[in-house]
């Protein structure tokens, strides 16, 4: 059978670019044309937290199961991640502690309509119900599986703590703990007295990845996925995955199944621009990042096979953290609660550590043409959920009238752009002086800081630093007598005591002791809120209501649940790979 170019790419010239810059062919060769290399009855797509947790329940149910993952390590965005992880419904854990919970609550925390945070976002208004009772309905199980596969969480209570967007009405949250593994942000083991104390994601991925291989997956690391196989591009079974494996393609063929947990699109700019035109390529430090890249590559590769997207309004939501301020500046890789070290086997890549802001008191933000646009100690995440609303009271709408408004528009007016017509934000730079690397304790230097890469500049004059911020996202010259007018009017309002022009609480400090400083200071893209149509056992859906047979999906890369992150990813996978474990072995 011969396939034309133009039935694959019924999706339009968008998705041929997004597809090019995920690095992905055009897919979906007739079973007869597809020369398999290698097989397994169930091939997962990502070693990440979807993915590795299938792999092993589709393993320890009676698969074979062949696991690829385009990095050379495992572990993917879940590895780098805080390890909060808000799995209940009735686990152990919250017996141990004495909270009650159930399915039936976590699916109605989970569909809450009333729940918005302040600036008027709904949570979960939007949410899948279907994939939301399979969520509630093995939440618990998911939990149990992590902890009977290596996971150690910290002994305590679970809470209501970490992200945004969790769903918890009451206690879940657990933390895991590193233990003896060393952590991929140092290369080192956690200092002793943190080690069963300190949540991260290498107390959940380290334990499960060991935990896949002595269940006998096979795990094939700097394998990417190209392309999914299905019989005909719009029909029939999915077959297997094409590879490819340092420049060579390999067809992997799946008996049973193929299982998505690619991890989301926030890295790749045309598949994220679908959601928000804003979200531009000076956009360039994902979260997680360089450890893995959420590309859009399992998307795109279902979308090519005809699958659908879902929930698209949870990923423009302006909720969560989709998108957040940094926490450190002068580095590409500026995420609050990420940073590398040298010990890193991927500072190679990251390139510097970034300084650290204690007190955004000690700089100002400026856009790309030196003009600052917010209260720099505002906020980072809104994060309303239900501790905003007490007394909260389930789907009523009340929750929501008794808010206090809070638009908290700093990405926003950091996204807002310069006026010239161009979508994105531009560059966000964080100039400030030698006084305030005295106050912070910084060393504005490598490994902290990234001249060569061009997101750290220094001068002995504000209008000189302007003239030297030259690099390849700075598209317009900053005008240094705009930056000498800002730094000045700044300057005069720490004089009076009041910010006039954006009402940051009483700025402290001058910036006026040479030598000067531009850090980069852009926003960070973080959570995919939307993916590939799954339905309740994680089966990806066509865009007409058709379940494709023998492809699931879970984690970011699925749509229809806004949750942040580890429990969705952890518990689609489990789910996924329960599912994929039963189809029928196909001869
Ligand atoms: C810094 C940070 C902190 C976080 N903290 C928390 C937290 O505390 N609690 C929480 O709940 N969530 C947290 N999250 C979110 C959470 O880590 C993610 O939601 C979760 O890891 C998503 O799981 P996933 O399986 O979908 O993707 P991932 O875990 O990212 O795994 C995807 C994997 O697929 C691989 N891959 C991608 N494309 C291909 C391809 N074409 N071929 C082969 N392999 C491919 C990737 O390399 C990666 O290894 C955090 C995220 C980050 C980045």
């Amino acid at each position: 059978m011969t396939i034309k170019r133009r039935d694959l790419l019924t999706g339009g010239a968008g998705i041929a670019a997004s597809m090019a810059t995920a690095g992905l062919s055009t897919p979906a060769q007739a079973q007869s044309a597809v020369q398999w290399d290698r097989e397994a009855d169930v091939v997962v797509i990502g070693s990440g937290a979807t993915g590795t947790t299938a792999a092993i329940v589709a393993r320890e149910g009676g698969s074979s199961v062949i696991l690829v993952e385009t990095e050379n390590h495992t572990g993917g965005h879940a590895i780098c991640s805080g390890g909060n992880v808000p799995l209940g419904g009735g686990t152990s854990v919250q017996k141990k502690w004495g909270i009650k919970d159930s399915p039936d609550l976590v699916f109605q925390d989970l569909t809450d309509w009333s729940v918005v945070e302040p600036n008027g976002a709904a949570d979960y208004r939007f949410n899948d119900r279907e994939v939301i009772r399979a969520f509630a309905d093995n939440c618990a199980a998911t939990c149990e599986f992590l902890l009977a596969h290596g996971v150690v969480f910290v002994d305590k209570a679970p809470d209501k703590r970490g992200g945004t967007s969790v769903g918890n009405s009451i206690p879940r949250e657990m933390h895991a703990a590193p233990m003896d593994w060393p952590l991929i942000q140092t290369g080192q083991p956690a200092p002793p007295d943190k080690r069963t104390t300190m949540s991260t994601g290498n107390g959940l991925m380290h334990p499960l990845a060991a935990a896949a291989r002595k269940a006998g997956v096979e795990i094939l690391l700097k394998h990417r996925m190209t392309a999914i196989h299905r019989e005909t591009p719009r029909s029939g079974p999915v077959l297997g995955i094409a590879v490819d494996n340092d420049g060579k393609t390999l067809n992997i063929r799946a008996r049973k199944a193929v299982i998505v947990g690619t991890g989301g699109c926030t890295s790749n700019v045309n598949f994220r621009r679908m959601f928000d035109p804003r979200l531009t390529e000076e956009y360039c430090g994902a979260a997680g990042q360089p450890w893995s890249t959420q590309d859009g590559s399992g998307e795109l590769a279902g979308m090519a096979i005809g699958a659908s997207l879902w929930g698209l309004s949870n990923f423009s939501a302006e909720f969560g953290d989709a998108i957040t301020k940094p926490g450190s500046v002068g580095a590409q890789y500026i995420y609050v609660h990420l940073r590398w070290y040298p010990g890193s086997e991927v500072f190679d890549k990251a390139r510097a550590i970034g300084l650290f802001v204690e007190d955004w008191q000690d700089l100002v933000l400026v856009n790309m043409i030196g003009n600052r646009f917010y209260d720099e100690t505002a906020h980072q995440f809104t994060a309303g959920n239900y501790q905003s609303m007490l007394p909260y009271v389930p789907h009523n709408w009340r929750n929501g009238r008794d808010l206090k408004f809070n638009p908290n528009g700093f990405l926003d007016a950091a996204l807002a752009g310069i006026g010239d017509g161009h979508n994105g934000g531009g560059p966000i730079w964080a100039i400030f002086d030698a006084d305030a690397v005295a106050r912070e304790k910084w060393k504005p230097k490598p490994p902290y800081v990234d001249h060569d890469a061009g997101f750290f500049f220094t001068a002995d004059t504000v209008e000189e630093l302007a003239k030297k911020i030259v690099m390849k996202y700075q598209r317009v010259s900053m005008p240094p007598e705009n930056l000498a007018a800002t730094i000045a009017r700044y300057n005069s309002f720490v004089d009076s005591g009041v910010d006039e022009d954006f009402g940051k609480p009483k700025p402290l400090y001058k910036i006026a002791k040479p030598p000067f400083y531009a850090g980069w200071a852009t926003p960070v893209p973080h959570d995919t809120r939307a993916g590939l149509r799954i339905n309740g056992k994680g089966q990806v859906v066509d865009m007409n209501g058709e379940v494709i047979p023998g492809l699931y999906c879970g984690g970011e890369s699925a749509g229809g649940f806004s949750l942040h992150g580890l429990a969705r990813a952890t518990c689609q996978g489990f789910i996924a790979g329960t599912n994929a474990n039963a189809e029928e072995r196909r001869a």
